[in-house]
C-alpha cells in the first residue's frame, strides 16, 4: 500500500518542510493551509504506512514548540485514526493529540490503535483524546466530536493550534466510512477557527479528486 520508489523521499521530506512552513506563518499571525502529499498522520517516528512516510502534522507542532511555545494541540478530522502522530506524543504533556475518526474496532484501518480508552502515558495522560464514530455517522456525531476536541485542547491551555485536515470522512467520497456534509466540513472550520489561535492546517486524506479541493476550501472558509 505505501509503496517507495524514485522520487519517495524528495517528495515525503517536501511534504514535510511544507507543514513547518505552514507553522511558521501561522505563528507569524495567520492561518497557513499545507498542501502536503504524501499525508503525514500514520507515520511514528522509525515506521510509515497508509500511504504516509514523514508525519507532517508531527513536524509543524515540533516547529511550534521549538518556537518557544510551550503547549501546542493537534486535532484530527481525517476519517481514520492518525495512529502515527499519537505514537510520537503518547507520554508527552506538550503537544495535545485529540481525533475524531471511525471506529477501528469495526474493521477500518488502522486496526490496532484509536479506541477510547487510549488517554496517553505518564505525564502525557490527558492529552491524548480519541473519539471514535459508528460507519456512517454524519454531521451531528463528527461535530459534537470536534467541538470536544477543541473544548479539550482549550483546557489544557494550548497556544496554537495544528489541524490535521483529512477530507475523507466526506458522505461523498469513495472511501468514506463517515457521511460528513459540505456543511459539515464548513462548520468543522468555523469550530476550529472559533479556538481563536495560531493555526496551522496540515492535508492529510481525501479521495475524491474533483470535490477534493472544494471540502478543503470548506474547512478554510471558517478562518475567513
Ligand atoms: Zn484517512
Amino acid at each position: 500500500m505505501t509503496l517507495v520508489g524514485p522520487g519517495t523521499w524528495e517528495a515525503a521530506l517536501a511534504s514535510a518542510a511544507t507543514a513547518a512552513t505552514a507553522a511558521r506563518l501561522a505563528l507569524a499571525g495567520r492561518p497557513a493551509y499545507a498542501l502536503s502529499r504524501p499525508p503525514g498522520h500514520h507515520a511514528t517516528r522509525d515506521g510509515f504506512g497508509g500511504s504516509c512516510y514523514l508525519n507532517n502534522a508531527g513536524v509543524a507542532a515540533t516547529a511550534m514548540r521549538e518556537a518557544g511555545l510551550e503547549r501546542v494541540a493537534i486535532i484530527d478530522i481525517d476519517a481514520h485514526h492518525g495512529n502515527g502522530t499519537q505514537a510520537i506524543f503518547y507520554d508527552r504533556a506538550d503537544v495535545f493529540y485529540g481525533s475524531v475518526h471511525v471506529d477501528p474496532g469495526r474493521g477500518w484501518f488502522p486496526h490496532f490503535m484509536g479506541f477510547a480508552d487510549e488517554v496517553g502515558s505518564g505525564a502525557g495522560e490527558g492529552w491524548n483524546r480519541n473519539l471514535p464514530l459508528p460507519p456512517g455517522s454524519g454531521d451531528d456525531a463528527f461535530l459534537a466530536g470536534v467541538a470536544e476536541l477543541c473544548a479539550q485542547a482549550s483546557a489544557l491551555g494550548v497556544q496554537a493550534l495544528v489541524v490535521s485536515l483529512g477530507v475523507d470522512a466526506a458522505e461523498l467520497d469513495p472511501e468514506s466510512p463517515l457521511r460528513v456534509s459540505r456543511g459539515g466540513f464548513s462548520a468543522a472550520g468555523r469550530l476550529l477557527a472559533e479556538m481563536g489561535l495560531p493555526t496551522a492546517l496540515v492535508q492529510e486524506g481525501g479521495y475524491h479528486l474533483e470535490i477534493l479541493g472544494l471540502l478543503v476550501a470548506d474547512v478554510l472558509g471558517g478562518f475567513g
